[in-house]
């Protein structure tokens, strides 16, 4: 199987999109190849630990791809933080800015039960704001976060110190 070099070597970095100045990290070369997207489901359930996961929560909209996969790895539900105006029932809602933008995101208001273990996952930590905002999501239905696993992490920004939380993982960083 594949390595996480080998990962590294599929993402494509696409100069200034969505726009100037940002290099974006396309990762469909790897969603497209069925051995290089196993490896990047099984390394983010690896950052688990073997801890029993109830759900792990996915962010709109390339985190659902990734937290889609582990979930059923590790044999857990899944749930989206979605975009606002996207989720249909009751919402609990945090606005955040990003590195090219801002936004808000939402939950439904009983994805989580109090003291459920999480698994959060997204595809990219950049500034961390969007993570940080899908964190307080979850506070708010009191979950108990496991781990916070990025696929890539974008380290010059230091959006981790963003998270303030002991278990944040990625599988690359540049
Ligand atoms: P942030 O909130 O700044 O950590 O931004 C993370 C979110 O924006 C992730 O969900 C990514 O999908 C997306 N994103 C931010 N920067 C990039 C980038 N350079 N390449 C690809 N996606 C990015």
């Amino acid at each position: 199987m594949p390595t996480a070099a080998d990962l590294d070597a599929a993402i494509r970095d696409v100069p200034d999109f969505p726009k100037p100045g940002i290099l974006f990290k396309d990762i469909t070369p790897i969603l497209g190849d069925p051995d290089l997207f196993k490896t990047s489901l099984e390394l983010l359930a690896e950052t688990a630990n073997g801890e029993k996961i109830d759900k792990v929560v996915g962010i709109d909209a390339r985190g659902f791809i990734f937290a889609a996969g582990v979930a059923h790895i590790l044999g857990a539900g899944f749930v989206p933080v979605r975009k606002k105006g996207k989720l249909p029932w009751t919402t609990h809602q945090m606005a955040y800015s990003l590195e090219y933008g801002e936004d808000i995101v939402e939950i439904h208001a009983d994805a989580v039960k109090p003291g459920e273990k999480i698994l959060l996952v997204d595809d990219l930590l950049a500034t961390g704001g969007t993570a940080a905002a899908a964190i307080k999501l979850l506070k708010a239905l009191d979950a108990d976060i496991v781990g916070i696993s990025f696929l890539i992490e974008l380290t010059d920004i230091n959006g981790r110190d963003a998270l303030a939380h002991p278990d944040v993982h990625s599988i690359l960083s540049y």
